[in-house]
């Protein structure tokens, strides 16, 4: 398989926090040109079911996939798995407990919010959450969009939801050996999701990179929707630097929400690895 093919191994549906279900989005990727999919849901593989099915009654080849919370440097990381056995009892498993931590955090979210004047968060994201077990920061953001508080969920986020502001609460995930181990221990490929987003330092970046490979990672994303060209540019010298295949995703959640739509994303840079080519025999 060649570089240009319109792959596109990063998005969210229902099952995490993605507003369309796996079939919405199986047609909207076909319809958008997508060849090759993967629905990512966050800690979640309920989905994978639903998507194998809609992909091939679309006629798209498809792979396996989840995003993968984990602490590392003190901060959240996401570790997106590709083409695993979905139904690997350490990967369910690991996953379960993964999720297990949201709920409770959720509602010291709700109660950091009621501080500020805001009543009702924790029951009100629970009503956008399509899976209770994965309630999440998106939640409460659409939560506040509904009721006024804010205009759009990254206003949420900025006056809300990250780092010392009041409906924040900092949390402890899956390790990375953990993550890692849980994806290639299921035959899956793992590969480090949208890595200009997190704003390490480049000893802590260093680190990242260097230990995901002593794990046995293989992979980074690329070219995805929360990347500029500038990044694009700087992450496929890190690929070549690290010799990792390279991952291509929008990072699809919502019609109103995201910017970058399924399928409608720069080509991987050629001198690259696509990561499918590791994954042929796991394409279904
Ligand atoms: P959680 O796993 O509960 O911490 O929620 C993380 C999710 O929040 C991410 O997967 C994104 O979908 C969303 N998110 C994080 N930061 C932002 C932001 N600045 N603007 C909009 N959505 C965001
Ligand atoms: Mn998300
Ligand atoms: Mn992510
Ligand atoms: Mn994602």
């Amino acid at each position: 398989m060649e570089p240009l093919l319109n792959a596109d191994l990063h998005c969210h549906s229902v099952v995490s926090d993605g507003t369309l279900t796996p079939e919405a989005l199986a047609a909207r990727a076909k319809a958008n040109g997508v060849q090759l999919w993967a629905l990512t849901d966050h800690d979640e593989i309920g989905g994978q079911e639903r998507a194998i099915a809609a992909a091939k009654a679309e006629g798209m080849k498809y792979l396996t996939g989840v995003e993968i919370s984990i602490t590392f440097a003190g901060k959240t990381v996401h570790i997106v798995g590709l083409g695993f056995d979905h139904t690997n009892q350490a990967l369910v498993q690991g996953l379960r407990n993964t999720r297990g931590g949201r709920a409770e955090r959720a509602k010291e979210m709700s109660d950091g919010l009621a501080k500020v004047g805001i009543q009702g968060a924790f029951e009100g994201a629970l009503q956008y959450a399509g899976n209770h077990e994965l309630i999440s920061r998106t939640h409460f953001a659409r939560f506040l969009v509904e009721t006024g508080v804010c205009k759009d969920t990254s206003e949420v986020f900025r006056k809300y939801l990250t780092e010392n502001k009041p409906g924040f609460v900092p949390h402890r995930w899956a390790s990375l050996e953990n993550a890692v181990k849980w994806i290639t221990g299921a035959g899956g490929v793992a590969v480090i999701a949208h890595p200009a987003r997190y704003g390490f330092t480049a000893n802590e970046e260093f680190a990242l990179f260097t230990e995901f490979k002593q794990h046995g990672g293989r992979g980074v994303e690329v070219v995805t929707g929360s990347h500029s060209s500038a990044d694009a540019l700087q992450y496929a010298e890190t690929a070549l630097e690290f010799d990792l295949a390279a991952s291509r995703g929008s990072d699809f959640h919502s019609p109103d929400e995201s910017h970058t739509d399924l399928g409608t994303l720069p080509w991987l840079p050629g001198q690259l690895k696509p990561v499918w080519e590791l994954l042929s025999d796991r394409i279904q």
